[in-house]
C-alpha cells in the first residue's frame, strides 16, 4: 500500500466525517507547490480557502514564527506581551480604525463582531434589552458556530443543530430595497460579505455597497465587513469592500492575516464600537498571543513588501482573460476579481476537480457547481499559463 492511501485511511478511520476531501495527501510544500508522499508535485489554486495568499511556507514568515518560538509563544492575556501592541499598531494604520481585537479564528472573529454591534446598540444606539437585530445576507458564510449557523440559509449547514440564536434577519444578497425594509429603530448592524466565496464568488451589483453603506450611515446602523476570505489582496485590492471606496465600521479579518501559518483573526472598529467591551465582558486564551501576533506582523509585510495586492489584480485580470477563451457549453459564468475567480458549470463540479487534480493542479468545487480558482497571489504568470494549459486539457471540447 503506498504512503498516499495509507493516510488517506488512517484519516478516514479515526476522524470525524464532516469534510469531503479530494483524495490527494500534502506533506510538503513550497509556495504555490505542494507535494504528495510519493513526491507527486500539484499546483495549490486553492490556498486554504484563501488563508495562503502569501504561499506556503513563506521564509520570511516561518522565520518570524522561529524567531518568536525561540523567544515566547503564549502568555495569556493575563499579562501583556511584547508582540500584541506592535500588531495591533500594524493593522490599525493598514485598516484606518483605532482599535483591534484579536482572536483565533474567523467564526470566533465573527462572534465577537456581533457581541460587539450587539452591545453597541445597547450601549450607544439605545436601542432597548434584548432587541437587538442583525441583518445578513442569503447565501452568507460566516463561519460554523451555533450562533453563526442560526443565520445561515444553508440547509445543510444547519440540520440537527437547533435550537439557534434569535436576532437576525436575512435580505437577498445585493438587494438595497430589502436592506432598505429591513431596517427598524432596533437594527444594529448589517454584515456582509463583500463578495460572497463559499456562495461560488458572487459579486453584489455594482453600487450595492456604496449605498448599503449610505443607507447604513442615514439609519445609525453599523456596517460590517467580513473579509476573512476577501481581504489581504485576495480580491487585487487590500479589502473587498475598496472596490466601491467603502470603509465599513468594522472589518472582521482572518485566514492571511496568519500567513497560512498560524490562525489568528481579528476585528477592527472605531473606540466607540470596539470600547464597548470592559474586562470579563469577552476574550481568549490564545487571542492575540505573542507567536501569532509576530506570524501576523510577518505576513502583512510579506503583503505589502511584495506588492501582492496589486500582482494580484494585474495577474487576476489577466488569468480571467485567459479563462474565458476556454470554450465549453458546460460553462455558465465566469466571475471573479483579482486572483478570486468562480468557474460556473452546468453541471457538477466535483469531477472537473478530480480531473484537474489528475492533471496536478489542486482546487475544490464549491456549491455543487463551481469551481474556485484562488492561487498563492506569489503565483507567476508562467505559472498561471502552465495552470491555463491543464484548465484547458480538462474543460476545452472545440
Ligand atoms: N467568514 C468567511 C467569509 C469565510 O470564508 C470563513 C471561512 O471560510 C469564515 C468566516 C470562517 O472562518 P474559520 O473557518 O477560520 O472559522
Amino acid at each position: 500500500m503506498n504512503k498516499t492511501k495509507a493516510v488517506i485511511d488512517q484519516t478516514e478511520k479515526y476522524g470525524a466525517h464532516n469534510y469531503h476531501p479530494l483524495p490527494i495527501v500534502i506533506s510538503k510544500a513550497e509556495g504555490v507547490w505542494v507535494e504528495d508522499p510519493e513526491g507527486n508535485r500539484y499546483l495549490d489554486m486553492l490556498s486554504a480557502y484563501s488563508a495562503l495568499n502569501q504561499g506556503h511556507c513563506h521564509p520570511r514568515i516561518i522565520q518570524a514564527l522561529k524567531d518568536q518560538a525561540d523567544k515566547v509563544t503564549l502568555t495569556s492575556r493575563a499579562f501583556y506581551n511584547d508582540q500584541l501592541g506592535v500588531f495591533y499598531e500594524k493593522l490599525a494604520q493598514l485598516t484606518g480604525k483605532e482599535m483591534i481585537l484579536p482572536m483565533n479564528t474567523g467564526a470566533e472573529a465573527v462572534e465577537t463582531a456581533l457581541k460587539a454591534v450587539r452591545r453597541w446598540a445597547y450601549d450607544v444606539k439605545k436601542v432597548p434589552e434584548n432587541q437587538a437585530e442583525i441583518i445578513v445576507c442569503e447565501g452568507n458564510f460566516h463561519g460554523r458556530t451555533i450562533t453563526v449557523t442560526s443565520f445561515s440559509s444553508d440547509q445543510s449547514y444547519k440540520r440537527g443543530f437547533g435550537p439557534f440564536t434569535p436576532g437576525f434577519k436575512i435580505i437577498p444578497y445585493g438587494d438595497i430595497e430589502a436592506l432598505r425594509k429591513a431596517i427598524t429603530p432596533n437594527t444594529a448592524a448589517f454584515m456582509l460579505e463583500p463578495i460572497q466565496g463559499e456562495a461560488g464568488i458572487i459579486i453584489p451589483p455594482e453600487g450595492f455597497l456604496k449605498q448599503a453603506y449610505e443607507l447604513c450611515k442615514a439609519n445609525n446602523v453599523l456596517l460590517v465587513c467580513d473579509e476573512i476570505q476577501t481581504g489581504f489582496g485576495r480580491t487585487g485590492k487590500l479589502f473587498a469592500s475598496d472596490w466601491e471606496e467603502v470603509k465599513p465600521d468594522m472589518y472582521i479579518m482572518g485566514k492571511a492575516l496568519g500567513g497560512g501559518v498560524f490562525p489568528i483573526s481579528a476585528v477592527a472598529a472605531d473606540r466607540e464600537v470596539l470600547g464597548v467591551f470592559d474586562p470579563g465582558s469577552h476574550g481568549s486564551t490564545f487571542g492575540g498571543n505573542p507567536l501569532g501576533c509576530a506570524v501576523a506582523v510577518a505576513a502583512l509585510d510579506v503583503l505589502i513588501d511584495e506588492k501582492l495586492v496589486d500582482r494580484s489584480r494585474e495577474l487576476g485580470a489577466y488569468f480571467m482573460e485567459k479563462l474565458k477563451e476556454i470554450r465549453n457549453p458546460l460553462i455558465k459564468e465566469i466571475r471573479g476579481r483579482g486572483l478570486f475567480i468562480g468557474l460556473e458549470l452546468h453541471t457538477a463540479a466535483r469531477p472537473y476537480c478530480e480531473q484537474l487534480k489528475e492533471q496536478g493542479l489542486l482546487c475544490k468545487e464549491t456549491h455543487e457547481t463551481t469551481i474556485r480558482f484562488a492561487p498563492p497571489l506569489v503565483i507567476s504568470k508562467e505559472e498561471l499559463d502552465w495552470a491555463i494549459e491543464r484548465i484547458k486539457q480538462v474543460l476545452h471540447t472545440t
